[in-house]
């Protein structure tokens, strides 16, 4: 036993899930993974969620990628590394020479690491010569970013998630940490039954922390920015606003007080559908409150008016003096374990790594001086943008890293008839994903347990991941592969270790200046902005805001109705989300046995007066249908929704709910509208 003992190796590492960003130590024997073991974790301490601690199945799975794959009319047939690389310099090279390198684009992964993000643009970018480049904070974030670089100028949580115990008030609009930032939800609701902390969430379903909640109240779908500014109103009436701080930190004060004005609780009553008596508790709650912290997430965000509703929700922070102390400040709850980190790094098409625009002329001379190259001067297409373009032609050349477009974008019919009509499509991942049956080339990348580099969770923290495993078969890191493709496309990069590519980042990043690896190493961590010297930012607003007189700025931001209203055929609206032990659609955690065998199948919850109505009971299958495609499903009878609203689980492969989601986007940002779709429900026959 003792010889078996020494062969047990312990390496830290964090979770390859959602933003909290918990670390641990995974203990392996060869390829198997014994334990997870955390213990030092600066966000989790020694807690983990389900996923954290099980859902590692995805690593050693039976279907992982080992080898290039080749489209041979409708199978694949494995090909050697070479055989891929040439045919990618062939088709690249082609269709940049024959439509410019505009003809070609880039999608990065959220799941992959900063690293391998920078590199992604700088592919794009110095390599090819486009500004074609994004992620999947597309899909989720975008909004909130701009909501908060409108206003207090950087996008990001205004401290740390231990700080959110600090807080007199927590309100969470649209979002469900109980199921997906876990191990965040429990410092909450700790310091709710434990400390007095007071907690209101606003969210058209009752999920369990709205269930825990002192006040819950449920606005009408796409309406969180008409109460929040109707709340912000009679706080102002009242004055109950925080003058001093104003005066001292933000601009444009006159303005917004006039933005207000239709804001009466009148008005807002009828739009929202929250009786006054709410609205006024609420208010005067906030305004009591030793601290507030706003959590939000999609509900707020996947809306035709998600920068707008982020935007009145920061606007609302600064009225009541809630930024510049721990306790206090805006947490967009991040999804994916990196999504915070791949724009950080620059897989936007808008700017370079640390949001320096892509349309600033001293900006982009330093990076051309650095690479070596002349850089393009205008903003590319997001992934929204990209679809539109192969569509009508102009886009010929997809490669995507560690996304599976096909089910995480909205409408996903519309996705799969652009995804069909690309010239050359290059797909890179770990597993055989429902995007990769449209791909003419099949890379198999590295999973996170394969590879060095970091990941930057929710409250900015940027951590160490470390090698546990050699990738699996002919699989490759992913930094490895874009350095394998920019090399072949005339580009002479010799990185051999991320650390290298992150100090090239330092060099060039003011928002990451003084990030290293010797500062990250084991379970050290660094929150950004991180000065030159290595002093961090736990709290993101201390001294000032970052804007050239460093005062925030009042946003003031205009109610503009929902873009798919319910129809007479149409009559129901479909929100959809997360279930604790699944990530997304499953890609990952399906191929957990033990998860896959507790919840197998996705599910639509439906009122009981809906299910009372149409005479269907939990169990029951019924064929929800937009006017953009349709899914098969099972019925759960719940009193999380009320009357007309249906909630879908993300988990399903094969039924994804995009099959319903249409393809109107936020306004500001592109984000899909994925939280506003009216559909039909019919009940299918029993089986
Ligand atoms: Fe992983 Fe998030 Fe669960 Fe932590 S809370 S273990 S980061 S999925």
């Amino acid at each position: 036993s003792e010889m078996r003992h020494a062969r047990v190796k312990r390496t830290k590492t964090v979770c390859t899930y959602c933003a909290v960003g918990c670390s641990f130590e995974v203990w392996t024997r060869d390829r198997h993974i014994l334990k997870i073991e955390p213990s030092h974790g600066p966000a989790n301490g020694i807690s983990t969620c389900i996923k954290g601690k099980f859902a590692w199945g995805h690593i050693n799975a039976e279907d992982r990628l080992t080898k290039p794959l080749l489209r041979d009319g409708d199978t694949f047939r494995e090909i050697a590394w070479d055989e891929a690389l040439d045919i990618i310099e062939k088709k690249f090279k082609q269709v940049k020479q024959d439509h410019g390198p505009d003809a070609l684009a880039f999608i990065a992964s959220s799941k992959c690491t900063n690293e391998e993000s920078y590199l992604m643009q700088k592919l794009a970018r110095a390599v090819v010569g486009t500004n074609n480049v994004d992620n999947c904070a597309r899909y989720c974030q975008n909004p909130a970013t701009m909501g908060l670089q409108r206003t207090v100028g950087y996008g990001g949580d205004s401290g740390s998630i231990a700080d959110i115990e600090k807080a007199g008030l927590v309100l969470i609009v649209g979002a469900n940490p109980a199921e997906n930032h876990p191990v965040l939800a429990t410092r909450i609701k700790r310091s709710h039954k434990y400390r007095g902390q007071r907690l209101i969430v606003a969210d058209l379903r009752k999920h369990e922390m709205a269930e825990r909640a002192d006040i819950f109240f449920r606005p009408k779908p796409a309406t969180d920015a008409v109460w929040m500014n109707g709340v912000a109103r009679y706080i102002l009436d009242h004055k109950l606003h925080k003058p001093e701080f104003i005066d001292q930190w933000v601009n444009h004060f006159d303005a917004y007080a006039k933005s207000l004005e239709p804001y009466t609780l009148e008005y807002v009553e009828r739009i929202t559908g929250i009786s006054q008596d709410t609205l006024i508790t609420v208010a005067n709650e906030i305004a009591a409150a030793d601290g507030v912290c706003i959590l939000f997430a999609m509900g707020v965000t996947q809306h035709c008016g998600g920068s707008d509703t982020a935007t009145s929700l920061s606007n609302l922070l600064l009225l009541t003096g809630n930024y510049m102390r721990p306790g206090a400040g805006a947490y967009p709850l991040r999804g994916h374990n990196n999504v915070q980190g791949a724009s950080d790094l620059g897989s936007m098409p808008n700017v370079f790594s640390g949001y320096q625009k892509v349309d600033d002329e001293a900006v982009r001379a330093k990076f051309a001086a650095d690479w070596g190259v002349t850089l393009p001067t205008t903003t590319g297409k997001d992934n929204h943008q990209m679809i539109d373009a192969i569509l009508v032609g102009s886009l010929k050349v997809l490669y995507i890293k560690g996304e599976d477009t096909i089910t995480s974008d909205s409408n996903a019919n519309y996705v799969a008839s652009a995804l069909s009509k690309l010239e050359f499509f290059v797909v890179q991942d770990i597993n055989f994903s429902e995007t990769c049956r449209y791909a003419d080339l099949v890379l198999p990348a590295a999973a996170s347990l394969e590879k060095d580099g970091t990941f930057t969770s929710t409250e900015r923290r940027i951590q160490r991941i470390y090698k546990v495993f050699d990738p699996l078969g002919d699989s490759k890191a992913d930094w490895e592969i874009i350095q394998l493709i920019a090399n072949r496309l005339g580009a002479k990069w010799s990185y051999k270790h991320p650390s290298e590519i992150m100090d090239e980042v330092a060099r060039l990043t003011p928002l990451l200046a003084g990030v290293n690896y010797e500062r990250l190493e084991g379970f050290k961590s660094l929150q950004w902005p991180v000065a030159a010297d290595g002093k961090d930012s736990p709290l993101l607003f201390t001294e000032k805001f970052p804007f050239p007189d460093g005062k925030a700025r009042f946003f003031p931001v205009e109610y503009l109705e929902s873009c798919e209203e319910s129809s007479d055929v149409y009559d129901l609206h479909l929100n959809n989300g997360r279930l604790l032990e699944h990530f997304e659609q499953g890609s990952m955690t399906y191929r957990t046995p033990g998860i896959k065998e507790i919840t197998p199948n996705s599910f639509i919850e439906v009122s009981p007066e809906l299910a009372a109505e149409r005479g269907i009971t939990s169990g029951r299958y019924v064929q929800i249908a937009s006017q953009h495609g349709k899914v098969r499903v099972q019925v759960l009878v719940s009193s999380r929704v009320q009357g007309k609203q249906l909630y879908m689980t993300l988990n399903s492969v094969t039924e994804p709910v995009n099959k319903t989601t249409s393809s109107f986007t936020d306004r500001q940002t592109h984000t899909p509208a994925f939280k506003e779709t009216a559909v039909s429900m019919t009940v299918l026959p029993e089986q």
